[in-house]
């Protein structure tokens, strides 16, 4: 008999990253008498994106310098009009509170002289990007919420979103060290597990060697699908251009400081922000790679973006550069496209939410990269943690709700399968991940075409079986088996909605070479997917909200 924990909640939150950790301290903050439990893949004091790095808060409206309005038109037009306007207009409108809160917990953001924040352009309109000076700040937000009495559990993951009656109750998942089996219930569920940043390969073919932090591999999309709620916005499929060969964040940093982009010819593709979609283009027409150059910058501008590329962002590159050789004074530094990745804080792709981070499944909260509010960073997983946790408190005068015994057994009998005798892959999980991963990447990632979409369908019926006698021969191999699992979810829900959506938008992240232009007149919606009665993907379209400008 498997060991079994019980846990109560009044809210659960799943993943103690950027987003689930402004939720718990809001939700403590707002009742001190409730019950809020995190249950956290990795250790909730180095887990998530923000432990890959990060300088600024990418959206702050600054009273005086921008306004939330003016947000709004720079986002629609970064996510080429398929975007909801309320939710990101809550999200600027509450971005300025949000900042002062961070500073009062000591987070440093960059000032001038005279005491004014640092305000930096990187959106099409506007200046909306506040610098940031804070190398702990995952380590900042933990202590927070164990000051607040929080109960996390690391070293978690969930597998399943229980429902009953149409609504979300609770969850379950295993340890992946000890194996014990976890159920928790609960009044409400907030889900911020991230996004899939393990879609496709990276260049360098490691698995892990991702830009974006590779424990988050797709399960919260994967699991609130399968429990009923929708998705959108899957078939924007993310990629940027970052450092070669360790894929760390440079761009807005050194562009927004003078830095210029040049390809392998010489020829100047811009000084300050340039669009992903151009790099992407040079790569494409032989005219990679691209580099960042800044030879000629003042010394003032350049110790000031080693400052924080070598503290705040991600203190490794040092290293990194000092072994190859390179001064930013004397040598330019090349980029890569990094892997496509599926992800609601830096492209759309994710649950579909509300300016409340309601899910359409009552009871299911969503906030961060695992839901659709367009491009919303660091910035939209903060404040939608606190409006899910604001939410989520108004249902603590609920009753928990019963699991069935038999419905526990079973998903515990589907997560464990693994280990059972007749579960007999010859195949390692490391070729399997690698396999499953390369076919997306040859089908699912873009150019795409009506062929390659399905060839990519057909590919993942066939290795969902092959996945389904693999073995696994402790719980971090377990844990791999239901990763992998989700991310060939997660490509089926892209390849679905790239069939879907017959045109070409937000350039490279959804190039379809059969539709090569935008088509407003037809495609200017959402595409939403959501599990069907028979288990199949059933898609809709959904019309944009308008209501700010
Ligand atoms: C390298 C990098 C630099 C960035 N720089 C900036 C920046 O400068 N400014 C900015 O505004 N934004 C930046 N971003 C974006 C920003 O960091 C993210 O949008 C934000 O942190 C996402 O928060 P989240 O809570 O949704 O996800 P995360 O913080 O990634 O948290 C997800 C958590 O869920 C856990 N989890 C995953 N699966 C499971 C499971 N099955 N069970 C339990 N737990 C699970 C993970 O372990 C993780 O802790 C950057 C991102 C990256 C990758």
């Amino acid at each position: 008999m498997r060991n079994r924990l019980v846990v109560k909640a009044d809210i659960l939150i799943i993943g103690g990253g950027s987003a689930g950790c402004l939720a718990a301290i809001r939700a403590k903050e707002l009742n001190p008498g409730i019950e809020v439990v995190i249950l956290e893949k990795g250790e909730i004091r180095r887990s998530g994106s923000l432990a890959m790095g990060m300088d600024a808060l990418n959206i702050v409206a600054v009273p005086g310098v921008d306004t939330p309005e003016t947000y709004v038109e720079a986002a629609g037009l970064a996510a080429s009009g398929i975007m909801d306007q309320l939710p990101s207009y809550i999200m600027a409108k509450r971005s300025y509170a949000l900042m002062k809160k961070l500073e009062d917990w000591k987070v440093r953001f960059t000032k001038d002289e005279d005491g004014n924040y640092i305000m930096l352009k990187i959106h099409p309109k506007g200046k909306f990007y506040a610098a940031m000076d804070e190398p702990d700040l995952k380590v900042i937000l933990a202590s927070k919420v164990r000051e607040s009495g929080v109960k996390v559990f690391n070293r978690i993951m969930v597998t399943s979103i229980v429902t009953q009656n149409g609504q979300a109750v609770g969850a379950q998942g295993f340890n992946i060290r000890t194996g014990e089996s976890i159920v928790v219930q609960a009044k409400a569920v907030i889900l911020s597990s991230g996004g899939c940043s393990r879609l496709t390969l990276p260049n360098s073919g490691y698995l892990n060697g991702t830009f974006d932090y590779p424990g988050n591999s797709g399960e919260g999309f994967a699991m609130a699908y399968r429990a009923g709620a929708a998705l959108t916005g899957m078939e924007y499929t993310h990629q940027t251009t970052l450092i070669k060969d360790i894929s760390c964040p440079l761009l807005y940093i050194t562009t927004t400081r003078g830095a210029k982009v040049v390809n392998a010819l010489g020829q100047l593709l811009g000084h300050g922000q340039i669009a992903g979609n151009l790099m992407a283009e040079e790569y494409r027409a032989g005219r990679g790679p691209v580099f960042i150059d800044m030879r000629g910058l003042p010394e003032k501008n350049i110790s000031e973006i080693e400052q924080i590329l070598f503290t705040t962002e991600r203190p490794l590159q040092q290293r990194f550069f000092a072994q190859r050789g390179i001064d930013f004074r004397t040598s330019p530094i090349e980029l890569y496209p990094t892997e496509f990745q599926l992800c609601g804080g830096h492209g759309l792709s994710g649950l579909v939410v509300n300016e409340k981070a309601e899910t359409t499944l009552p009871g299911l909260y969503a906030c961060g990269d695992v839901a659709s509010v367009p491009r919303q960073h660091l910035t939209g997983a903060f404040v939608f943690g606190e409006v899910a946790a604001e939410e989520a408190v108004q249902r603590a005068h609920l009753s928990l709700s019963n699991f069935s015994e038999t419905e526990v057994v079973s998903e515990e009998e589907r997560l464990f399968r693994p280990f059972a005798e007749e579960a007999s892959s010859p195949i390692s999980l490391h070729d399997l991940e690698y396999k499953a991963r390369r076919v997306i990447g040859d089908y699912a990632a873009p150019p795409k075409n009506e062929y390659k979409l399905d060839q990519c369908l057909r590919w993942i019926d066939r290795m969902k079986i092959e996945l389904a006698t693999a073995t696994a021969q402790d719980y971090h191999e377990l844990g791999k088996i239901w990763e992998i699992d989700a991310i060939l979810d997660c490509a089926a829900l892209s390849a679905t909605a790239s069939k879907t959506r017959k045109e070409s938008r937000w350039g490279v992240a959804h190039l379809r070479a059969d539709y090569p232009e935008q088509n407003d007149a037809e495609w200017l919606k959402h595409i939403d997917l959501c599990r069907a009665a028979d288990g199949s993907i059933a898609v809709s379209t959904r019309p944009i909200e308008r209501s700010v400008l």
